[in-house]
């Protein structure tokens, strides 16, 4: 080549109008090439900011993917040639000098947006997928919200610190992946699950303000919203209070959308635990639309109809869904089974507010006219209704709330929600022994430390604890507590849990001899940094946000991890394989 130009001057999705007469030189990867008459060929040339036309001699040698560097000026396409829907629609490169920087076989997949590609082909030849406008958009989307995370705590006076990937287990509940250990054949690291225990640490050390956008490992299955390795923005304060640590999380997630959206998260609103039950029928309330749950225990207090005989009785009001077919009433039905209900009673509303329903002639006048004004029935709606143990309710009208009203992710606007006053247990186990809800480290709520000791162990489950999660149009971005620093009532909760002192001390030992050299108060939280992404791309699954995702199987078809290891790795080791178990 001849010019004087750098390598590259522009960058071919950002040339407009205002650039025409210039000579600029372009590099990137030929996106379609289009023979114009016998002489000339549209090249249409993309790199990361998009796409511009060039027009070139018909005989250069350039296909698809080639890599090229096109010298040019930048014209005004012809009247009529212009297209709309691209950025560069109104210039073209015209008097081009093509320079060919590598050739490139055909590409397995075509790289356009619209085309559907399947996956696995997408996975398998990645490099070539993340040259994507919609790949492009979200891994630099991504960077954007690393990069306001990270000023966002740094600015709160957050210090960045690094936990090891090799360590004992963590406490987080799912499954661990180990690495075995060369030289002490027979023991094994895990991965970790979160950091949870060296953040705890670090307030022991005096570190004060901790963060970390830290990568983290459990091994269960994988879901649209779950991968084996995510990354979470993980965070640690001595001597904050559970609205100190809402208040600076509140802070980073507002950093981060405004670095996307150019909007500004003023505040999230709160709710308890008990109220996003009762209302939305789900601990992760999705609240970008209506439906909610509507009391109807006290209507049927007296009620003869059997099926409304029980503790709770909830509905829901499906707006307009009405003409809902047998079919799809018997396919509800079946769902509402599946998840638990012994049944599902639908009523459609008709004009002047009568209910067609198989059990209406059950009901009194009282309490069909009691149904209608207490759901704010309309003709035309569908009432679902689900009488059942309290939680048995919450959880099948959320889940047919969800399935009847629930929009695509991309429409309904970003809901962020606090979800605070978890209860401290889960469940009681089989054993009796309650089953924390969060980890055992979870300070109770002050108000209901003394139901600690209560002798009814069913009083327990009422115990709530200084534990929250952030929720964002219903998918769970994290969770965080105030943690329990001091010995005796660590002691008190392991008792409870049934996890014996020498237990406790193998397990966590190191944590519970650091909180006796001076453990300040402290609290935290963490939340999924694919999750928030994916929510601010408009992706329904984390897999587009991230470079190199697993397939649903845990498989990576680029690498094709997991792999096998040779004989003498494992003889190293000191591993033998048994034979793979038969699948039933
Ligand atoms: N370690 C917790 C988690 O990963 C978060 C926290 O409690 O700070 O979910």
């Amino acid at each position: 080549m001849t010019d004087t130009l750098p390598m590259r001057s522009d960058h071919c999705g950002t040339l407009r109008a205002d650039d025409i007469g210039r000579r600029v030189a372009l590099c990137g990867w030929v996106a379609r090439r289009r023979e114009h008459g016998e002489h000339l060929a549209f090249v249409d040339l993309r790199d990361h900011t998009g796409i511009v036309q060039c027009v070139v001699d018909g005989s250069a040698d350039v296909r698809s993917e080639y890599v090229v560097r096109i010298v040019g000026t930048v014209r005004a396409r012809l009247e009529g040639t212009e297209n709309a829907n691209l950025a560069t629609g109104q210039v073209e490169l015209g008097e081009c000098e093509v320079e060919i920087l590598n050739v490139a076989e055909p590409p397995p997949f075509q790289l356009d947006d619209r085309v559907g590609v399947d996956e696995m082909v997408r996975l398998a030849h990645r490099y070539i997928d993340l040259r994507t406008e919609r790949m492009q958009r979200n891994l630099r989307l991504r960077a954007k919200v690393n990069g306001a995370l990270r000023r966002a705590m740094d600015d709160q006076g957050f210090v960045e610190v690094e936990t090891p990937m090799l360590i004992a287990s963590t406490p987080e509940g799912a499954r661990d992946f180990v690495v075995p250990s060369r030289l002490s054949p027979g023991q094994f690291y895990a991965l970790p699950q979160s950091p949870q225990l060296f953040k705890q640490l670090c307030m022991v050390g005096g570190v004060d303000r901790y963060y970390q956008i830290a990568r983290c490992l459990r091994d269960e299955d994988l879901r649209a919203d779950r991968q084996f390795e995510f990354m979470q923005l993980d965070a640690e304060a001595s001597f904050a209070s559970q609205e100190e640590v809402l208040a600076f999380i509140t802070v980073a997630i507002s950093a981060a959308v405004e670095a996307v959206t150019g909007e500004h998260v003023a505040d999230v609103p709160r709710i308890t635990w008990l109220e996003a039950q009762e209302r939305f029928g789900s601990d992760k309330p999705d609240t970008r639309f209506g439906m909610e749950l509507v009391e109807l225990t006290e209507l049927f207090a007296d009620t003869g109809f059997n099926a409304f005989k029980a503790a709770c009785v909830k509905a829901i009001r499906v707006p307009g869904g009405g003409d809902a077919t047998r079919s799809r009433l018997d396919d509800l039905t079946d769902k509402a089974k599946r998840w638990g209900a012994k049944g599902l009673v639908w009523m459609r509303v008709k004009e002047g507010g009568e209910l067609d329903s198989p059990v209406a002639k059950f009901l009194s006048e009282d309490e069909l006219a009691g149904l209608v004004s207490a759901t704010d029935a309309e003709a035309g709606d569908l009432l679902l209704i689900v009488a059942d143990e309290r939680p048995k309710v919450w959880h099948v009208l959320g889940l047919l709330r969800l399935e009847l009203g629930r929009p695509p992710v991309s429409e309904g606007g970003l809901e962020f929600l606090w979800v605070v006053d978890f209860p401290l247990f889960e469940a009681l186990g089989d054993d009796g022994r309650p089953i924390p809800a969060h980890h055992p480290f979870t300070m109770p709520h002050a108000d209901d430390v003394h139901l600690l000791d209560a002798d009814d162990p069913a009083e327990l489950l009422n115990v709530r604890s200084q534990s929250y999660d952030l929720v964002l149009n219903g998918w769970e971005l994290g969770s965080g507590s105030v943690r329990i620093h001091r010995s005796d009532i660590q002691s008190r909760m392991f008792g409870l849990l049934g996890i014996s002192e020498e237990e406790a001390q193998a397990k966590f030992g190191f944590l519970l001899d650091a909180f006796r050299f001076g453990a300040p108060p402290h609290a935290g939280f963490a939340f999924g940094i694919d999750r928030l992404v994916a929510l601010l791309a408009g992706e329904e699954n984390i897999r587009e946000v991230i470079a190199f995702p697993k397939t649903q199987s845990g498989s990576d078809p680029l690498t094709h991890a997991p792999t096998p290891i040779d004989a003498r790795h494992l003889d190293e080791l000191g591993l033998r394989l048994l034979p793979p178990k038969k699948a039933d």
